[in-house]
């Protein structure tokens, strides 16, 4: 049962950051306070963070790590040490990778490997329909039984109002969020500004 002792840290409490010290027995906090009462022989490990604020570990719900396919941009390693350096312990990864996550197959490769290369948590998301970009719905259920904690087609909209209709029920029914990217591709005309006196 190790014993660590964070001193020197600020944290956020009551509506103002205060300096404390942290307590951690056994992986739980064990106490708070400006100086907290422990047998100084007890303690094995000891931080002095220098002022800095501590906090929960941050969550990003919406990062690339796009790896498989595109690891010369970032590798599951790059892209979850920067994380870690950051503050956020568990980061959402989009399904723009090659292959996509669009079968119970893959998605479960994928969280395999996230688990044995990624240096924070990583939540899975798989693709809403197959490739990504396609029109054809993945199996809900089954990439929910594989690990994924939720469905996007991050980078592209999903083009037909009847697809995603079905898509929504789909994912509401197997229990998995949903996340849009709201893109039309008939209206944007691969622009990036509206038509008037600005652009
Ligand atoms: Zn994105």
């Amino acid at each position: 049962m190790t014993t660590v002792l964070i001193t020197n840290a600020k944290i956020l409490r009551d509506g103002q950051l205060r300096s404390m010290e942290i307590l951690i027995k056994a992986g739980r906090i064990a106490a708070i306070a400006p100086q907290v009462a422990v047998e100084a022989s007890t303690i094995d490990q000891r931080f002095d963070v220098g002022g800095a604020f501590v906090s929960p570990g941050l969550v990003d719900v919406h990062v690339h790590l796009r790896d498989p396919g595109f690891t010369a941009k970032e590798t599951l390693a790059t892209g979850t040490l920067a994380a870690a350096r950051g503050g956020f312990t568990t980061v959402g990864a989009m399904p723009n990778v090659d292959p996509v996550p669009d079968t119970p197959q893959r998605v479960a490769a994928q969280v395999a490997r996230n688990q044995a290369e990624g240096h924070v948590h990583i939540a899975q998301y798989a693709s809403i329909t197959t490739d990504r970009t396609g029109d054809e719905l993945v199996d809900f259920a089954g990439v929910k039984a594989a690990g994924a904690f939720a469905v996007s087609n991050d980078g592209s909209g999903v083009q037909t109002a009847g697809t995603m209709l079905q898509a929504m029920r789909g994912a509401a029914q197997a229990g998995l969020p949903l996340a849009a990217h709201v893109e039309d591709d008939s209206l944007t005309a691969h622009g990036v500004m509206n038509a008037g006196p600005i652009a």
